[in-house]
């Protein structure tokens, strides 16, 4: 479920189509065979309420929005890095403040039309009606203005389903997304952050009726930490939200590029920042000999799995002791 603000009217707009659609709707009135009083009473009693309604009911569709703590803690901390969960609390408040001040003006100026004793003061506090209104949306300007912003944002995060997740993390060219496509039914679908340039890749597949969510993130749980900018920091903490296991592949033949050393570091540095079963994966088995995958299961000192994502071979084991891990014994 992606969280989701309702298109939003720029203030001026707003104001402008409300008061347009008042003069409409008030000049479609007819009124007959009542005293010139009453019905300039009438028609300026309409167009407040007109006025009040246009930016009541747009005001409140803005506020239908999601409650930010009923979204996945996934989207939170994405919300909170690219927005920041404070100030869209605030902007929502003065939009509900706007509502509430905007239904007592109502109320009040219609029973003041309702009751003036001239023409010209009928008019005059329909005048007055529509400069406070005005006035109000003014005041609130900016935190609409955010609010634009911050529904334009959440439009451009990535579409993430709330199902058991397994992240994809290992070196450069290990051959993640191999591994990805090997074990995923469709095409991978590409999301982008809102904030970095870095994407995450989706896959999905199914086992005995339930779905499985993977994720690949070129470029975020791929090189050591200290080497990331803070806003990568934030996007890796994100995913700690995502991930209710991770696959960390492992290229021992080293045609990645990377050391043994390298990727055993980076290794440890994500089994111990994320919370999640770590699952150790030797992949590219079609080209390595056996001893050298003993030998380095004896560096690990755990169980790791083998496979070639390139032959498929291998892969199945592993999904089976992913669906283990999902399924409370
Ligand atoms: P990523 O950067 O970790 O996503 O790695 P890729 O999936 O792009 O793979 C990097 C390179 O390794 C590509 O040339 C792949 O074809 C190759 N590769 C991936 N898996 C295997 C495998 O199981 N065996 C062999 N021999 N090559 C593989």
């Amino acid at each position: 479920m992606l969280p989701r603000i309702p298109e939003i009217t720029r203030t001026n707009d707003l104001i402008d189509l409300a008061f347009r659609r008042a003069a409409k709707e008030s000049s479609l009135l007819t009124i007959r065979g009542v005293p010139r009083l009453i019905r300039t009473r009438k028609k300026e009693e309409k167009k407040v309420k007109v006025v009040a309604r246009v930016i009541k009911k747009h005001l409140n569709k803005v506020l239908k929005a999601p409650r930010i703590e009923e979204l996945p803690s996934f989207y939170q901390e994405l919300v909170d890095i690219a927005i920041g969960i404070e100030k869209l609390k605030k902007s929502f408040g003065a939009v509900k403040w706007a509502v509430k001040k905007i239904e007592s003006l109502e109320k009040h100026y219609k029973y003041k039309i309702r009751t003036s004793q001239t023409e010209v003061d009928a008019s005059k506090y329909r005048r007055e009606f529509y400069g406070r209104t005005a006035s109000i949306l003014r005041d609130i300007s900016e935190e609409i203005d955010f609010l634009r912003d911050a529904s334009r944002k959440l439009r451009s995060f990535p579409v993430v389903k709330d199902i058991f997740t397994i992240v994809i993390a290992g070196m450069p060219n290990v051959g993640k997304s191999t591994f990805l496509k090997a074990i995923t039914t469709s095409k991978p679908k590409i999301e982008s952050y809102p904030f970095t340039t870095k994407r995450i890749l989706l896959g999905y597949f199914k086992r005995r009726y339930r779905e499985y969510q993977v994720v690949d993130t070129p470029g975020l749980l791929d090189r050591p930490l200290e080497k990331r900018n803070p806003i990568e920091k934030q996007a890796i903490l994100a995913l700690k939200h995502l991930a209710n296991v991770i696959i960390f592949i492992f290229d021992i033949s080293e045609t990645c590029g990377f050391t043994r050393e390298e990727q055993l570091k980076v290794f440890k540095e994500i089994s111990s920042l994320f919370k999640v079963k770590v699952i150790p994966v030797v992949n590219k088995a079609d080209i390595l000999d056996k001893e050298k995958i003993k030998e380095f299961e004896e560096k690990i000192g755990e169980k790791i799995f083998v496979c070639s994502a390139l032959k498929k071979e291998g892969v199945e084991n592993i999904i089976e002791e992913v669906i283990r891990s999902a399924s409370p014994v």
